[in-house]
């Protein structure tokens, strides 16, 4: 990758890098801590889908490359009340995801948790961090990015709440492509069906469905964000991870700390280079990020 390629142009970076400056600006000023990234762990987020294993050979036992900081974040909330990370993530993606124009196999994800919070307190929070963001770089860079994406308007609050389950059964499977498509600003879908998601996310007292939400970019460029409320309470996360067919053996690091106490929180995580794509109209994700790695591929 180099500037000379017409695909990436210098100012995306500098986009990129006032975003990631006024989202942290952001979070400070709402009383939020930022932590340091862990890239090696035991314990790393399952996933709801397959990718490739990670795992270094260390000491005789082994660490995973971190898929998302999910588990950490709950622990951190022991310290901190809020808390925020820009997290390098590496999911080494299946091929299949080589043509989405929105998987990378090594990402940053800006992974934020807050302990007492509802889901509610954080669905206002991203259309305020969003807003906020997308309002500073209109100040710094409002020519550029009009020129390059002529579609950029800074959306209002509130997002519309779409229920994941009303979305499918009036649009069918490809649902979530069709409205992503059709809107013209970004949306929440929420209320997840359990089968959907991983065990950590809080089921609601239907059993059916769960405490979350993804945020939908508009324009066809889909989902940016998710998050929710999380599961916290022992007998309830060994209930999810048996629905889930998980070997609790495996879990023995986590499952200790649960516990010794985790405190309930909500949080969710927004990929930075979805969010570049988004705001710039970008046609793939390789163009959001400087040593792009996409799915199948080995890359600088
Ligand atoms: P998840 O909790 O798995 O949905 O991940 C949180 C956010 O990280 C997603 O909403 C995306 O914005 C971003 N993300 C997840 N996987 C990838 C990927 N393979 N490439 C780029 N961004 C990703
Ligand atoms: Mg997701």
């Amino acid at each position: 990758m180099n500037f000379e390629e017409e695909s990436m142009k210098k100012e995306t970076l500098e986009v990129q890098s006032e975003a990631i400056f006024r989202m942290g600006e952001f979070l400070r000023s709402r009383g939020f801590v930022e932590i340091l990234p862990v890239i090696i762990s035991p314990l790393t987020d399952p996933l709801n889908h397959s990718v490739y294993d990670a795992r270094i050979p260390y000491g005789g036992g082994y660490y995973s490359l971190t898929k998302s900081m999910i588990f950490h974040k709950q622990l951190a909330l022991r310290e901190y009340p809020k808390i925020f990370i820009f997290s390098p993530n590496v999911r080494l993606e299946r091929e299949d995801k080589k043509d989405s124009r929105r998987h990378l196999i090594e990402f940053v994800q800006l992974d934020l948790e807050i302990k007492d919070a509802t889901r509610e307190d954080i669905l206002d929070l991203v259309e305020d961090l969003i807003i906020y963001t997308m309002k500073k770089l209109e100040e710094k860079f409002g020519d550029f990015i009009k020129a390059t994406n002529p579609k950029f308007h800074i959306p209002k609050k509130p997002f519309e709440r779409i229920k994941f389950l009303e979305a499918k059964e009036k649009y069918g499977n490809d649902f979530e492509m069709i409205l992503s498509r059709e809107r013209n600003d970004p949306f929440f879908l929420i209320d997840i069906p359990i089968e959907e998601r991983e065990f950590y996310d809080r089921l609601s007292d239907d059993g059916k469905t769960l405490i979350d939400m993804d945020l939908i970019y508009p324009y066809g460029f889909g989902e940016g964000m998710s998050g929710g409320e999380r599961e916290y309470e022992y007998e309830r996360i060994i209930k999810r991870m048996k629905f889930k067919n998980m070997n609790l053996q495996d879990w023995d690091w986590y499952l200790k700390e649960v516990k010794k106490g985790l405190p309930r929180s909500a949080g969710c995580g927004i990929g930075i280079e979805r969010f570049t794509r988004f705001i710039l109209g970008l046609e793939n994700i390789k163009d959001a990020r400087l040593f792009a790695k996409l799915p199948g591929e080995i890359a600088l």
